[in-house]
Formats: structure tokens, sequence, C-alpha cells
């Protein structure tokens, strides 16, 4: 059980049981009950905006890339993705603190594209996450704009440098101690 953020504070099942479900399904979860709602923000802002950011997000996973090369974490990475896309099902947003808190959100939802699941907000590793559906998901589970996929989507699976790492069962990567 996980204890979800909402009016009213409530119990409900908890995102070990999300995952779980991300993990088996065969086919992608039922839409939010109202239906995926609509990107307000129109696309001829939304899709110039991510082509001109796009470099500099390159720039920076190239960055952590050489980052961890030099300061390597306790699991490596192996196997490559078996394009089930199982971990497009549940994406885990965090959310951000003060200020910026819509800001980020509106750059998930509105720029991005993802999609609140559950109204709900959980707790996952200390952190406040909302569980996220992404509206580019193909039905044969391949990403509809893979040349343009957000940061959140080129890292994962991502391994951190604390914890175990989580990495949704049959993907095909599995996470190897460092001897
Ligand atoms: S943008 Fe593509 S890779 Fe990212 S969650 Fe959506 S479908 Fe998956």
């Amino acid at each position: 059980m996980l204890k979800i953020y909402s009016e009213p504070e409530v119990e409900a099942e908890g995102l070990d049981e999300i995952l779980a479900l991300a993990e088996e399904a065969e086919e992608p979860p039922p839409e939010p009950p109202r239906g995926i709602p609509r990107q307000w923000l129109p696309g001829w802002i939304r899709w110039p905006v991510r082509i001109v950011l796009l470099p500099f997000i390159l720039l920076d996973l190239g960055a952590q890339k050489i980052a961890r090369m030099l300061i390597r974490p306790p699991f490596k990475k192996e196997g490559k993705c078996l394009k089930r896309g199982n971990c497009c099902h549940y994406i885990l947003i965090p959310e951000a603190k003060g200020a910026l808190r819509k800001l980020f959100y509106f750059w998930n939802t509105q720029v991005l594209g993802f999609y609140r699941r559950h109204p709900e907000v959980y707790e996952s590793d200390e952190k406040r996450v909302y569980v996220m559906g992404c509206r580019y998901l193909r039905k044969n589970g391949t990403c509809g704009h893979y040349h343009l996929r957000p940061a959140v989507c080129r890292k994962w699976p991502v391994i951190e440098y604390f914890g175990y790492p989580r990495i949704i069962k049959g993907c095909g990567f599995k996470a190897i101690p460092r001897d």
C-alpha cells in the first residue's frame, strides 16, 4: 500500500501494483474515464519549441553520460529495448516544488503531451510523482515521435547512484552490479 496525496487523503493501490500491471500488460491500459485530454497549446507552438530545445537536451544527456563514465553508478545496464512499449504505459513524472510546479506540469502535459492516468499524486522514493500516459504511443508499442521523444524517454531505464534500479521486467534491459 502506498500513501496517496489527494483531498481527502486516502490509502490506495500503490505504485508497485501499477508497475506490475505495466510489466505484465499485453496491450495498453484503458484511457482515462473522460478520454485523453486535448492539448490546448497549438501544434505550431509545441513542435517548434521541441525542435529548438532538442540540441540542448542532447547536450545535457551527453554531459550526463560523460559524468557517469567518470563516476560510475553501482549497477550497469545491459541488454536492449524489445520495443514492447510497456514502459510508456505508466510514466512517473516527479512533481516540481514551489513556483516551478505549474510550469513543469504545463511542460509535461501541454508541450510533451503526457496526460494524467490517475488524479492522485503518488509517493516514490520520497518524491511525489504523477502517473502519466503518453498520447504518442502507437498500438504496436512503438513511439509516434521517436526522434523528438523527451529526455525521460531517452534516459529510460535510468540507473541511479542510490537504491536498486527499477527496470520493468521483460523490457530487454537488466541491471548488473559492477564488480
Ligand atoms: S514519447 Fe515515445 S518513447 Fe516517450 S513515452 Fe511517448 S511513446 Fe514512449
